[in-house]
C-alpha cells in the first residue's frame, strides 16, 4: 500500500521541475481529429487543459472540425473533397463549416472545461478582429480556403487573463467573405502572434513519420532546417502540421509538438513527464 503512494508521490515530484518551468507559460494546443473523436478522450483533452489552468499555464486551444464537419456535409447530401490535405471549400462548405465549427464543436469544448472547473471563453477568428485573411495561395484549386494574413491577439490576451480561450478556426476577410481556415496554420499562427513558449499539435498518429506506413517510423525529434527539407515529401493532413510548426518556431516559439491524441491524456504527459513522446521540433 505504502509503494503505491510513493510511487504517486514520485509522479508528482516528477511533475515539479516542469511545473516550475511552464508556470505563466503560454502553450498553444491545437486540437482536433483522433483526440475529439471518443467521449473518453475528448473528456480527458478538458480536464488535461484545466489542470494546466491550475497550476499556472496559459493555454490557448485552437481546433479545427474536420470530421463532424464531413458528418454534417454528408448528412446535407454535399460533396466532400480534399486538395492535399486541405478541405475544398464553396461558399455552401464554409457556410456549414462555421457553422459546425461555432455552433457544436467550439461550444462543446467550452462546455467541457466550464464544466471541469475553468470557465473557457470561445470564439473564431472573426471575434476581436483576431485573424485578417486572405485567399489561400491555391484558391483556385481550394476555394474559400484563407490563409491568416495578420493575428491580432490583443483579443486573446484579454480573454486569457481571466479565462481559457477557445479558437475556431475559420475567419474573414476585409469585404466580410468567411474563409475556412486549416487548424493548424493557425494553430501556427497563434503560437508565433502570442510568443508561445509550446505549441502542441495533438493529431492521429504518434508524430511524424518517416514513412506514413510505417507506424515505428517516428521521427523523435527535429530542427526547423530538417522539417523543411523534409516538407516537399509530406502530403495529407501531416503537411500544413509541420508547416506550422515551421511557422512557430521561426516566429519564435520554443518549440512545437506533434502528439498522439489517441493516447489517453497525451497532452500531460508530453509536458509534465520525461516520457518523451511524439515529434519535437526546435529551432
Ligand atoms: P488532424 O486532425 O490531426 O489534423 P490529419 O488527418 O489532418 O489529422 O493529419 C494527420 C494525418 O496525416 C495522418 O493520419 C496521416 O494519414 C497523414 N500523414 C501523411 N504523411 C504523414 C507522415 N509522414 N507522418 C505522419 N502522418 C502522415
Ligand atoms: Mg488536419
Amino acid at each position: 500500500m505504502t509503494e503505491v503512494f510513493q510511487e504517486r508521490v514520485a509522479t508528482l515530484l516528477e511533475a515539479l521541475p516542469y511545473i516550475r518551468e511552464f508556470h505563466g507559460k503560454t502553450v498553444v494546443i491545437k486540437y482536433g481529429g483522433a483526440a475529439m473523436g471518443e467521449e473518453s478522450l475528448r473528456e480527458g483533452f478538458a480536464t488535461d487543459v484545466v489542470l494546466l489552468k491550475y497550476v499556472g499555464l496559459n493555454p490557448v486551444i485552437v481546433h479545427g472540425g474536420g470530421p463532424d464537419i464531413t458528418t454534417y456535409m454528408e448528412r446535407l447530401g454535399m460533396e466532400v473533397r480534399f486538395h492535399e490535405g486541405v478541405r475544398v471549400s464553396d461558399p455552401a462548405t464554409v457556410e456549414v463549416a462555421k457553422m459546425v465549427l461555432l455552433g457544436k464543436v467550439n461550444a462543446d469544448i467550452v462546455n467541457r472545461l466550464n464544466r471541469h472547473g475553468q470557465p473557457a471563453v470561445g470564439l473564431s477568428g472573426e471575434d476581436g478582429a483576431l485573424f485578417d485573411i486572405r485567399p489561400h495561395e491555391q484558391s483556385a484549386e481550394v476555394g474559400f480556403v484563407g490563409d491568416i494574413e495578420r493575428v491580432d491577439v490583443d483579443v486573446l490576451n484579454h480573454i486569457a487573463e481571466d479565462y481559457i480561450p477557445v479558437v475556431a478556426s475559420a475567419g474573414a476577410d476585409r469585404e466580410g467573405n468567411s474563409y475556412n481556415v486549416n487548424a493548424d496554420t493557425a494553430a501556427g499562427k497563434v503560437a508565433a502572434a502570442l510568443g508561445a513558449y509550446k505549441a502542441i499539435f495533438l493529431t492521429d498518429v504518434s508524430g511524424w513519420l518517416e514513412d506514413p506506413s510505417e507506424p515505428d517510423s517516428r521521427v523523435s525529434r527535429a530542427t526547423v532546417d530538417e522539417v523543411s527539407a523534409g516538407l516537399a515529401e509530406v502530403g495529407g493532413g501531416m503537411r500544413p502540421k509541420l508547416e506550422a510548426c515551421v511557422e512557430a518556431i521561426r516566429g519564435n516559439v520554443g518549440s512545437a509538438h506533434i502528439v498522439d491524441g489517441r493516447r489517453p491524456h497525451s497532452l500531460l504527459l508530453e509536458l509534465f513527464t520525461d516520457a518523451g513522446i511524439g515529434t519535437m521540433v526546435t529551432g
